[in-house]
């Protein structure tokens, strides 16, 4: 098995349903409470390890019971958790996610905690985790500075780099030319360009000036109309998705990166990658939740 390390975010989900959002200073009933894991990172190195790579996950949780409710989860997908490191002072990262049952809109909070506290330094601590990678697969929901760190260190040992630049921001140079493959979904690529993605013309222009900053290919993922990619040098590339019925997209990007990281470690070429990763997002978007919709690989046959 080829060797994925992911660097992020671990949340705790905490879902309420209500018939009612509630106004400032009102109380109101829900109907239905979930607690789930989630974290861009978590959701995957998830997907990855369910791709059938071997996964080591590097990031910060506090010292409660969430933070080891989600290594346990972690360790049931196989994933080595070996770093996943323990904050005695700040809680577990928790997202509290309030649905409206009528329209299906939602109101977050999230406490970043833990995962604000992985540090540059113990990711430097780590060099011979990442050195013994085929593929790092990092995203922006831990500081930015460890995200380069990370990046900094792979690209020294040639080990592949894969940046899903989530959430949105803005990045510098510096920071885009440590990464070989770029995944933004739209709202990421509008960010990073300055640009607006109006019609598939604009979408092809803003892919191939981000393309010039980094150094193998940008992924531009686009929800139900699939995937755009240009790799160096060569044409641009339209990937539609599969159709599906769609409950909930939650994580659908997150499966993406997860499943498409596994497969290049694996030494896929990189269209076919896309294909692999882009059929594990359409099942993904047919279930509900993040990780508990993130499909195993052996599913993915099944639904060829
Ligand atoms: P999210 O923030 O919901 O995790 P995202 O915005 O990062 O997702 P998207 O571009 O929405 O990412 O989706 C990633 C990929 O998942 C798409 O490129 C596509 O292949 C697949 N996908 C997403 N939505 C659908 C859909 N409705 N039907 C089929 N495939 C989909």
């Amino acid at each position: 098995m080829e060797k994925v390390v992911v660097i992020g975010s671990s949340n705790t989900d905490m879902v309420v349903t209500t018939a009612t959002m509630p106004k400032p200073g009102e109380t109101v009933f829900g109907t239905v409470f979930i607690v789930h894991q989630g974290g861009k990172g978590a959701n995957q190195a998830v997907a990855a390890a369910r791709a059938g790579a071997q996964v080591t996950f590097i990031a910060k949780v506090g010292n409660d019971e969430f933070g080891q409710n989600a290594i346990s989860a972690y360790q049931e997908d196989g994933i080595d958790t070996s770093h996943v490191l323990v904050d005695d002072q700040l809680s577990t990262g928790v997202a509290m996610i309030t649905v409206d049952q009528t329209t299906g809109e939602n109101s977050i909070i999230v406490v970043s905690g833990a995962n604000a506290a992985l540090l540059p330094d113990e990711v430097k601590g780590l060099e011979d985790v990442i050195r013994s990678a085929d593929v790092l697969l990092v995203q922006l929901e831990i500081q930015l500075e460890t995200v380069k760190t990370a990046l900094a260190l792979a690209k020294k040992y040639g080990v592949k780099t894969i940046l899903n630049p989530a959430p949105a921001g803005i990045l510098s140079h510096d920071l885009l030319k440590l990464v070989d493959i770029l995944i933004p979904n739209e709202t990421e690529a509008e960010q990073l360009s300055g640009r607006q993605l109006l019609d598939m013309e604009s979408k092809k222009r803003v892919v191939s000036e981000l393309l010039v900053h980094v150094d193998e290919a940008v992924i531009l993922t686009m929800g139900a109309q699939g995937v755009l990619q240009k790799m160096k040098n060569e044409n641009e590339q339209i990937i539609t998705a599969q159709k599906v019925k769609a409950i909930d997209t939650t994580a659908a990007g997150d499966v993406f990166c997860g499943y498409l990281a596994s497969c290049l470690s694996d030494n896929v070429a990189i269209t076919e990658a896309i294909e692999v990763a882009k059929n594990a997002a359409a099942i993904a978007v047919t279930r509900r939740g993040a990780q508990p919709s993130i499909p195993f690989i052996n599913e993915l046959s099944k639904s060829k």
